[in-house]
């Protein structure tokens, strides 16, 4: 299929030629068609499946059949975070190049006014998070009732973030006789609710999520006995000296651990950053931008501030803590090995995590192989960034793949207190990779040879990572 054969005119299909797309995804060609002829969708799909454009073309090709109403917005984007707001703009942005179509991005954490300002104009698409969009309405800023196209973006992260009764306050607002595009990941029960109370008859339009087919991501479970905080830092930090990280994104459940880490990693010399809704928002936008261009490295991040950042090529997830909610795993990890590049996945397993653990087998099939992991320490020469060439104090690491490799030499005194209490590594065994495991790593090898012209760096293969005590 091509994007010829969805019923888009040539404005459309030339900014979609520009944006470099050849073919659309399967969540576009599911949803386009349904969504040009006007009924309602129900779309199943996450972060990663081009579900941004599955919604913004068809409303872009609708928006400019019709004729703009003086300061009556004719459509509305509810996003759960800023973040997710921005990409979308930009998205319609691309796609809207060759239309004359007026849009106001109406988020929280940046000035009122100026947004007030931009609606006074007249705009035919808002694209918003659901509190700032009601503190327009309630100020009298804001007129919904010419509404034709409402859709809802991550319609489960708005659930997870609290977002349900403004949500059904702000579907409550608008003309009933709408049509309604409505997207989510997954579907528990209080989003079935809003489905059934809030669309007509919608089509729904399901595609499998990208990390249960993607065989491009390797997942990994490190078992780190001593649970303690400082424990499973030195865990991370052997983790993220692994081969080739080339940037990579760290998951922890509690924002207040999200802040811990970023400064435990910077501590030890690594190029990381926080993100965490805690944070001003020229903050978030700021770590962002410096993640996208590579000078930050590694992003530390809690699932809601992560949820809808558009970052291609991430090489590596790091799950600090196992999630409690298994979709999160999945969640999490599908931002590696995107669009047939090749990623990894590494989460830090302690002793309380074995339900948490159990639960993501069970979604994903089994568990995840058990990496074991040897010592901790700074980053490791080869796969390092200018700012973390810095500080070179602590020594390097050995961080090995094979299942049963032990701790090759006693640790220093030099080490910090954190560092003793490193993931220990199970009963001494020889070291060297089997045969299965050497195919393995050189078939991994030769894939992420493939993608090195997409951005992932130099493969550093293990042997060459100096060990820190040798
Ligand atoms: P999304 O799931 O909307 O966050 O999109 C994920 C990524 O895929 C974004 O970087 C899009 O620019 C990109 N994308 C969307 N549609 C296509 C397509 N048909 N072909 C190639 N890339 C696409």
């Amino acid at each position: 299929m091509t994007f010829d054969d969805l019923g888009l005119s040539p404005n459309l299909l030339a900014a979609i030629k520009d944006a470099g797309y050849t073919a659309p995804t399967p969540i576009q060609a599911g949803a386009i068609p349904v969504a040009l002829t006007g009924r309602d969708v129900l779309g199943i799909a996450q972060t990663g499946t081009g579900k941004t454009a599955s919604f913004t073309l068809p409303l872009i090709e609708r928006l400019s059949r019709g004729r703009a109403r003086a300061r009556m917005p004719r459509s509305l984007i509810l996003c759960p975070t800023r973040e997710l707001a921005d990409q979308v703009a930009q998205n319609v942005r691309l796609y809207a190049k060759n239309h004359k179509l007026t849009m106001a991005l109406l988020i929280g954490g940046v000035a009122f006014q100026p947004q007030k300002e931009i609606l006074d104009k007249g705009a035919d698409i808002l694209i918003a998070t659901p509190g700032r969009l009601l503190d327009h309405f309630e100020r009298g800023g804001l007129m919904l009732m010419g509404i034709e196209i409402m859709i809802v973006d991550e319609a489960d992260r708005m659930l997870d973030m609290g977002f349900i009764p403004d949500i059904e306050k702000i579907f409550s607002l608008v003309p009933p006789r709408r049509q309604t595009l409505f997207f989510s990941a997954t579907m528990p029960n209080e989003i079935v609710r809003i489905v059934n109370t809030f669309l007509k008859d919608p089509e729904r339009v399901e595609v499998s999520r990208p990390a249960q087919t993607a065989e491009t991501i390797k997942q990994y479970i490190v078992r780190v006995s001593d649970g303690s905080p400082a424990g499973k830092r030195a865990a991370l930090r052997a983790a993220i000296n692994r081969d080739n990280v080339k940037n990579g994104i760290v998951f922890c459940n509690r924002k207040r651990d999200v802040d811990i880490v970023a400064r435990s990693l910077q501590r030890h010399g690594f190029s990381a950053a926080p993100i965490h809704g805690d944070l001003a928002q020229a903050q978030r936008t700021k770590t962002l931008a410096d993640f996208k261009s590579d000078q930050v490295r590694i992003l530390v991040a809690s699932d809601v501030a992560a949820r809808g950042l558009d970052i291609p090529a991430v090489s590596h997830v790091f799950n600090f803590d196992i999630p409690r909610n298994a979709d999160d795993y999945v969640h999490r990890i599908g931002r590696t090995g995107r669009a047939g590049l090749t990623g990894e996945s590494v989460t830090l397993v302690t002793g309380d995590d074995k339900k948490s653990l159990a639960n993501v087998a069970k979604l994903i099939g089994g568990e995840p192989e058990t990496l074991v992991l040897d010592g901790a320490a700074t980053p490791a020469p080869a796969a390092r960034s200018a700012s973390e060439k810095a500080g070179d104090a602590e020594g390097e690491v050995k961080a090995s793949r094979s299942r049963r490799a032990s701790r090759s030499k006693p640790r220093g005194a030099a080490e910090k207190s954190e560092d003793q209490a490193a993931a220990k590594a199970p009963p001494p065994a020889p070291a060297p990779a089997n045969d299965a495991q050497k195919g393995k790593r050189g078939a991994r090898q030769a894939k992420n040879k493939d993608v090195e012209a997409a951005g992932f760096g130099d493969h550093v293969p293990d042997f060459l990572l100096r060990s820190a005590f040798g």
